[in-house]
C-alpha cells in the first residue's frame, strides 16, 4: 500500500491528539525522544520507536517473551492465518472511515493492525501491548502505525470518544474502557479462538486447549455496554510442517507451560504435513 511521504508525520500528529498522559490524563506532546504532558510527566520513546507509558511497578509479569514473539513472527509469515486477516481487514473497511483512527488493544507484533491499515488509505493506528519484544515490531510494522507500552486491563491512556475502531485480537478485554474511547458510531472488532482451534495438535502435543465457555463469557462481559451486531466463524484446515508446528506451539501461552525439549520430541513423532483446524470467531459490537 503506497503511503505518501507526509503520511507517517500526519499519522503521528493525529495520534498525539488521541494519546493522553496515563498519570493525569492531560494531552501528551513530543519532546526530544519523549512524550510530555503540561504537568511534565515524561515518558521515553524507546530506541525501537514505541512510547513507554508503563512505569516500573505497572509492568505486568508474564508478557510475551522474545522467543514467543520470534515464533509468532515466523508463524504469521507463513500465511496460515491469512484467511483470518482477510476477514478482519474486510470488516474493518466496512466499519471504519478511510481516514479513521484505529486502536489495536493487545497489538502483539502488529500483524493484524498492518493489514487493517492497508485497507484504510488514510487511517492512523495505535497499538497497545505490554511486551517490549512485541512493541519493537509493532512500532515499525506500518508507516501509519505507532505503538505504546501499556497494559490494556488498566484505564487506557486514550482520549474519550477519539477512536473509530477498536481491534481486540486474542487479547484481554476492557469493556468499560473500549466503550469510553470509541466515538459514537464506532465499532469494536473482537477475535477469539473457537473451541476447535488447533484441536488435533493440542491432543497430540498436550497443549492448552480453548475453554469452550470462553465465547459465552466474552458476550456476557461485553453485553452491558455493547450490542453484538455480527458474528462470523472463520474455519479451515492447516497442513503444517514440523517447523510451523514448532513456531505455532511456541508463540502462545502454552510456551509458558511446556518444556521446549519435551515439545520438540513430541513434534518429531508427528507425521507431517499434520492437518489441524484453524477456527476463530470474529464479532462486531456496537457501543450502546
Ligand atoms: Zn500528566
Amino acid at each position: 500500500m503506497p503511503t505518501s511521504p507526509n503520511a507517517r508525520h500526519e499519522a503521528l500528529r493525529r495520534l498525539f491528539d488521541v494519546l493522553t498522559c496515563p498519570v493525569c490524563h492531560d494531552r501528551l506532546e513530543p519532546a526530544d525522544q519523549a512524550l510530555r504532558c503540561p504537568r511534565r510527566h515524561t515518558f521515553d520513546i524507546a530506541r525501537h520507536g514505541y512510547a513507554g507509558l508503563l512505569t516500573g511497578k505497572q509492568r505486568p509479569a508474564g508478557g510475551d517473551t522474545a522467543s514467543m514473539v520470534q515464533a509468532r513472527t515466523a508463524f504469521l509469515r507463513t500465511g496460515y492465518f491469512a484467511p483470518l486477516t482477510h476477514t478482519l481487514a474486510g470488516l474493518a473497511a466496512e466499519l471504519c472511515p478511510p481516514d479513521g483512527t484505529v486502536l489495536d488493544a493487545g497489538v502483539g507484533t502488529g500483524y493484524h493492525l498492518a493489514a487493517v491499515l492497508d485497507t484504510l488509505p488514510d487511517a492512523a493506528g495505535l497499538g497497545l501491548d505490554t511486551s517490549p519484544h512485541a512493541l519493537r515490531r509493532a512500532a515499525r510494522i506500518h508507516p501509519r502505525a505507532t505503538a505504546a507500552g501499556w497494559d490494556i486491563r488498566r484505564p487506557l491512556p486514550v482520549r474519550s470518544r477519539s477512536v473509530d475502531l477498536v481491534l481486540n485480537v486474542f487479547a484481554p478485554r476492557n469493556s468499560p474502557e473500549f466503550h469510553r474511547v470509541l466515538r459514537p458510531g464506532g465499532a469494536l472488532l473482537v477475535v477469539t479462538p473457537a473451541p476447535r482451534h488447533l484441536g488435533e495438535l493440542q491432543r497430540h502435543l498436550g497443549l492448552l486447549s480453548v475453554d469452550p465457555a470462553k465465547e459465552e463469557r466474552l458476550r456476557r462481559t461485553l453485553s452491558a455496554r455493547f450490542q453484538r451486531a455480527h458474528t462470523e466463524a472463520v474455519e479451515y484446515v492447516m497442513p503444517l510442517g514440523a517447523q510451523d508446528i514448532e513456531a505455532l506451539s511456541s508463540m502462545g501461552p502454552t510456551a509458558h507451560h511446556l518444556d521446549a525439549d519435551v515439545l520438540r520430541r513430541r513434534i518429531a513423532l508427528l507425521s507431517t504435513p499434520f492437518e489441524t483446524a484453524a477456527s476463530f470467531v470474529v464479532s462486531v459490537y456496537w457501543p450502546r
